[in-house]
């Protein structure tokens, strides 16, 4: 069924031009709003003859008009701990200014307005798995509060144009996620290992490897976030996989899909690292009836086309 115009902020990102595809897929027509800060133009080669989709180069930071839309997804902020550490200032005006100027846009045409949230609210977590009612335990001077507080700015500002303005808002606090179009250089663990499986270079365990994460395949995120986009939910939900792997256990699934014989190398663990991290999915499953289906081995299998070519293709490393 044909729909209106679905603008989505940080459309040349990750998540954002996989969730570009997805829309289009659903019937949208879309526009991919990005400042290519940290996005790409080559996540949304394949859509440049796409008669549904167009392109503006924007920083949301600054106030802008896309034109009538249906639905605002706000996608854009940095999201690697390397690219929000290199991008401090533009982090916090993106989750700040850029959620104001986003959830104007929907007030104004009276569109829909979903944010991705993230994982990152609730800090290094004292409560495990991570619930939607826990609040965090999140230092707000650290090295990562440039996300982590721009992002809780940025569910407080939704949540205010749902009660103030009755804009129809969504949150969803998104899980490690992973998938093909990710940097290879944007220092996050699975593009790091499997660009050091792929190249022989050791795996950089930062720590000893004990903390956990839970990741999440890219398809699984957007299927999630397309279902929470549809639903009558306010709130924030959690979308991500609940199963957990230690850095450790991560670097070995690695080794194992991609053939490697590299080793492992031990490094500093950054500070504030948390050291737990799973998500509770309950609240998507009953109000969803939404599970990740691709396991971690699968999802990196997966993936593993386009790690290589991107490591091929590789011409000034980073890191
Ligand atoms: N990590 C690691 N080696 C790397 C990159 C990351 O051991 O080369 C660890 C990092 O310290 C963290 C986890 O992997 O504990 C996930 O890091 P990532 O940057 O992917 O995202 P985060 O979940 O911390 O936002």
């Amino acid at each position: 069924m044909s729909k209106g115009r679905a603008l989505v902020t940080g459309g040349a990102g990750f998540v954002g031009s996989h969730l570009c595809d997805a829309l289009l897929a659903d019937g949208y027509s879309v526009v991919a709003m990005d400042n290519l800060l940290t996005g790409r133009l080559a996540n949304l080669e394949h859509l440049r003859k796409e008669p549904r989709f167009e392109f503006v180069q924007q920083d949301v930071s600054e106030p802008f008009d896309s034109g009538t839309v249906e639905y605002v997804f706000h996608f854009a902020s940095p999201a690697s701990p390397v690219d929000y550490a290199a991008h401090g200032i533009p982090t916090l005006k993106v989750g700040s200014l850029g959620t104001f100027n986003s959830l104007e846009v929907a007030k104004k045409y009276g569109a829909g307005f979903f944010l991705a949230s993230t994982s990152e609210c609730y800090g290094d977590p004292l409560e495990h798995p991570q619930k939607e009612t826990y609040w965090g335990h999140v230092n707000p001077i650290g090295p990562r509060s440039v996300y982590d507080e721009a992002k809780r700015f940025a569910e407080a500002t939704t949540m205010a144009y749902l009660r103030y303005h009755k804009v129809n808002t969504h949150i969803v606090r998104i899980f490690n996620t992973y998938g093909p179009r990710m940097q290879i250089n944007d220092g996050r663990v699975i593009p790091n290992f499997m660009r050091q499986a792929l190249r022989g270079e050791g795996l950089t365990i930062y720590g000893d490897g004990s903390q956990t994460r839970s990741f999440c395949y890219v398809e699984d995120e957007v299927e999630g976030i397309l279902r929470l986009s549809r639903a009558e939910e306010h709130l924030p939900v959690n979308i991500g996989n609940p199963n957990e792997f230690t850095i450790l256990e991560c670097a070995q699934r690695v080794l194992a899909v991609t053939g490697s014989k590299s080793q492992l190398r031990y490094e500093g663990l950054p500070q504030d690292d948390p050291k737990q991290r799973r998500p509770d999915i309950s609240k998507a499953k009953r109000l969803l009836a939404w599970e990740p289906k691709v396991d971690l081995e699968s999802g990196l299998r997966k993936s593993l086309e386009y790690f290589r070519q991107a490591v091929g293709a590789e011409v000034s490393p980073r890191t």
